[in-house]
């Protein structure tokens, strides 16, 4: 059972890093399977609506009840909160730092989509907006891109002022509530230059490649930013879990002789799904491998152990499955990213480039998970297929990891360990090494110990 906004398959019953529910459409399911979608239901948190509205609708007495409370108090189903500031954080990515403001309730911004300045204003025309105690009235972020932010409110609402290290590109966004999320504004500060030399960056990885054949493997830590992905006991989050564990993958793959693992996020930030594999692509990775932990809703002990997934073209194993990992895939959303119109899955889907990457994954998959479960600390839950957003690619081979259960206690202090994630790191990097050898690919050990850049 694959995680999160990975965008796959996942069963309506798992939560795994809430992104089942930031997707904006429910699926309703008959005998005959998928029969309708329709807007989800918010929860009562988004869009200013009286608690009382954004119910579910009860019939019956609980109905009736409520319509005569209304009567006797008219004021009561009005009676909404004052909306509130609750969280305001930054996070610096190399080509950008986003700002996200979090509030209890949607409001309205007057700013500009986009521009270019040294500093900008948005304004928050709601009255009575307060600020909660997590939200700081200034955020000195000083990385370069956004030197400081300073946020006031007043009886007539809110004043979001943002400080540019130098005058710069930003975008500026709002996102809906969900059940996982609360209603969040959020401004996107390009860091100047920053694109050209990741552009760089990546032709140099691709031209090193070509002159030693080097393997270059790009290892893709789920999440990051603020999406953290699932949740454990004891503070354990997927988004830190999974950096760490590629970070261990990337190390050991760096000690293989002609081989060069890099990883596709180095740092706590949002990356959207189709660009973590079009970094990849960019310096002609020859494999994709991303790194998750799973996770379920209600734990039980048989929600334990790794599995590993590559892309079905047909979705899961059924039309039902198929449909929620079109919800999954919607998911990018959590970071502000639109959804992508139907791609061209159905334009290469018998495109023999897909059809070879398609075979080179299941042996990818086999091999890695032949070498997770060989000491027998996580039992095997198999090869799976399901239709994950950011193993898309044509170009290489590729494969999602679901190393354990964040949810399991037991796996969970695992995950959490540098022990354990170096293990898995080494594990992985034998993985990878068995489907070099297997699958014909090999690699040409440099003779001078030659490495591409970083
Ligand atoms: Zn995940």
């Amino acid at each position: 059972m694959p995680c999160c906004w990975c965008g796959a398959t996942r069963r309506p019953s798992s939560s795994r890093c809430g992104l089942n529910s930031n997707a904006p459409t429910r699926v309703a399911r008959g005998a005959g399977g998928i029969i309708a979608r329709a807007p989800a239901a918010r929860g009562g948190r988004q869009g200013g609506q009286s608690p009382l509205m954004s119910t579910r609708f009860a019939p019956g007495l609980a109905g009736l009840l409520a319509i005569v409370a209304v009567a006797v108090h008219p004021g009561a189903a009005t009676a909404a909160p004052d909306p509130l500031v609750t969280a305001v954080r930054s996070w610096s990515a190399p080509e950008n730092t986003r700002l996200v403001l979090e509030f209890s309730a949607a409001v309205t911004t007057v700013a500009p989509d986009s521009g270019e300045a040294p500093s900008l204003v948005v304004a928050i025309p709601a009255p009575g907006l307060g600020r909660g105690p997590e939200a700081p009235a200034r955020l000195a972020v000083a990385d370069g891109v956004l030197d400081s932010v300073r946020l006031s409110t007043s009886a007539e609402g809110g004043r979001l002022e943002l400080w540019f290290h130098q005058s710069t590109t930003f975008h500026v966004l709002t996102l809906p509530a969900d059940d996982e999320h609360p209603f969040r504004v959020v401004v996107d500060v390009t860091r100047p230059g920053a694109a050209a030399e990741e552009a760089a960056r990546l032709a140099r990885i691709a031209s090193v490649k070509a002159q030693t054949r080097t393997r270059v493997v790009a290892v893709d830590a789920g999440h990051g930013g603020e999406d953290p992905g699932a949740r454990g006991p004891h503070g354990v989050i997927e988004k830190r879990v999974t950096l760490a564990v590629a970070r261990a993958l990337v190390a050991e793959l760096n000690r293989m002789p002609g081989v060069q693992g890099v990883l596709t996020r180095d740092g706590d930030y949002f990356v959207p799904l189709h660009d973590r594999y079009r970094i990849a692509e960019r310096m002609k990775a020859d494999l994709f491998i991303s790194i998750h932990a799973n996770s379920s809703r209600r734990w039980t002990r048989r929600d334990r152990g790794s599995e590993v997934y590559f892309l079905s073209l047909t979705g899961a194993s059924d039309q039902a499955d198929k449909d929620l990992a079109d919800l999954e895939n919607a998911a990018d959303l959590i970071g502000g990213v639109p959804r992508q119109a139907e791609d061209d899955l159905v334009n290469i889907l018998y495109d023999v480039k897909r059809t070879s990457a398609l075979e080179r994954s299941q042996l990818l998959a086999e091999s890695l998970l032949d070498h997770m479960a060989a000491d027998r600390r996580l039992q095997s839950r198999g090869v799976k297929q399901a239709g994950f957003a950011v193993l898309k690619s044509v170009e290489f081979p590729s494969v999602l990891v679901e190393t354990a259960f964040i949810n399991n206690p037991a796996e969970a202090r695992l995950l959490a360990s540098p022990d354990f994630q170096r293990q898995m790191g080494r594990q992985l990097a034998d993985g990878v090494k068995d489907f070099l050898g297997r699958s014909g690919i090999g690699f040409a050990v440099p003779a001078t110990g030659t490495r591409g850049a970083d």
